[in-house]
């Protein structure tokens, strides 16, 4: 052991009962899944409440806590020093050592609070903290103590080993991947859908997609940015399948047999029609789209419900709320924005109508779409079976 540790703090709310377990394993074995892509090697082991990783190796610190920051579940990373007991004077020592290195400017206030979870330590929890405080204030004249809003807590806790902390960062919140089932996300190449697949994925959902490609309106470079997107998202979900449907000759027959300005509505129907396809052949339990109320005609409530009537799983939209602004802010922060701005061209703009309409009627709609009947089924099946499946991770 190299005597650089993590204590990773977890929510609590989702923990009661015989859940408890289920998730902690799930998040034990994402954070395994997390620091195999980093250069260290560590050792992961689990206490009631608390998750422990330990360096065997040396391990770049800034990447090991980047890491941890994209697994779902986790709150709270606490860079620690991990140690055996060896006797009271000794952790004295090691303590003093450790606010030695962690701040070389020592003008501050602070607080030791320490917890005995193993009762048979010889000093109770306020003993350890007055005596550790002594030794502090012995080694460094700066330090003064304040026990109601300190700037620095040192944290100890007694357990079978000990360990102590100064510093705790955030975690990404959420519950881990997995634990909340799967579903499909309709990903496109803007800045909406990654952030809904996101957002889904830190509630503990793992994540399926589906693109809609339509060469040659679309071009190989679209497709490849809808990779990338997929690619940045696998740091946060893992590895993710993408379904790349060629949607083309369904675009192509909707815009010869139906009203123009009924298209958009009417090709987001049948996206959502083979989603739903993938969706099932995939195992998941709903659909995901990036959609916000009135963001666009095609977003109105009116032709959200349109949208809605072609399946029957429920279709979750995670920013149903958000203003682009918001959805946007997001989208910096999870990386997705850069690449989803770059300039490529998309199936739905390419066919959009001028005056689109903004309040479609699920009738009307079943109406138009008589007007496909010739050729749909087998259109469909066609995209079906040429669809192009990837994994892809970064
Ligand atoms: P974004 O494309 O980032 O989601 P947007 O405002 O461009 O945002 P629309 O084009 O109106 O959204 O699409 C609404 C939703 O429909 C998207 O969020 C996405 O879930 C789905 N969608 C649209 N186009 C595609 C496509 N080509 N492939 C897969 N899903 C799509
Ligand atoms: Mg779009």
């Amino acid at each position: 052991m190299t005597g650089k540790a993590f204590l990773l703090k977890y929510g609590e709310i989702a923990l009661k009962g015989k859940n408890r377990r289920i998730f902690e394993d799930v998040l034990v074995r994402k954070v395994k899944e997390a620091l195999a892509k980093t250069d260290g090697e560590f050792a992961v082991s689990k206490t009631r409440g608390r998750i422990f990783v330990e360096a065997v190796s040396e391990i770049d610190e800034e990447e090991t806590i980047a890491a941890l920051q994209r697994v779902f579940g986790i709150i709270g990373i606490c860079p620690v020093v991990l140690t055996d007991d060896e006797g009271f004077d000794a952790l004295a020592e090691k303590v003093v050592a450790f606010v030695d290195q962690n701040f070389a400017d020592k003008h501050f206030t602070f607080k030791v609070d320490a917890r005995r979870a193993r009762k048979n330590y010889p000093l109770r929890s306020m003993e350890i903290n007055a005596a550790i405080g002594e030794k502090l204030l012995d080694a460094f004249s700066e330090l003064s103590v304040d026990v109601h809003d300190p700037d620095v807590l040192v944290r100890i806790e007694i357990r079978e080993r000990i360990n102590f902390y100064v510093r705790e960062l955030p975690g990404p919140g959420g519950m881990p991947i997995g634990t909340n089932g799967s579903a499909q996300l309709l990903l496109s190449g803007g800045i909406d859908s990654p952030v809904a697949g996101y957002m889904v994925a830190k509630r503990g959902v793992s994540v399926h997609a589906t693109y809609f490609h339509a060469p040659p309106y679309t071009s190989e470079r679209a497709k490849q940015k809808v990779v990338d997107l997929a690619k940045i998202l696998s740091r946060y979900l893992g590895p993710v399948t993408l379904h790349v449907v060629n949607f083309t000759d369904i675009q192509m027959y909707i815009y010869e047999q139906c009203p123009h300005d009924e298209l958009t509505i009417i090709m987001r129907r049948y996206m959502m029609r083979i989603a739903e396809h993938f969706a099932k052949e995939d195992g998941d339990m709903g659909l995901v789209t990036g959609e916000s109320i009135g963001q666009v005609a095609s977003q109105t409530m009116q032709s959200l419900a349109c949208t809605d009537a072609v399946t029957t799983m429920p279709v979750y939209r995670p920013l149903i709320g958000f203003d682009k602004q918001d959805i946007i802010d997001y989208a910096e922060k999870i990386g997705t924005y850069e690449t989803s701005i770059l300039p490529y061209e998309d199936c739905c703009t390419i066919f959009v109508a001028k005056h689109p309409v903004t309040k479609p009627r699920v009738e009307r709609m079943e109406k138009s779409e008589k007007s496909l009947a010739e050729k749909i089924d087998e259109l469909y099946r066609t995209a079906i079976e040429t669809t192009e499946t990837l994994v892809v991770e970064e």
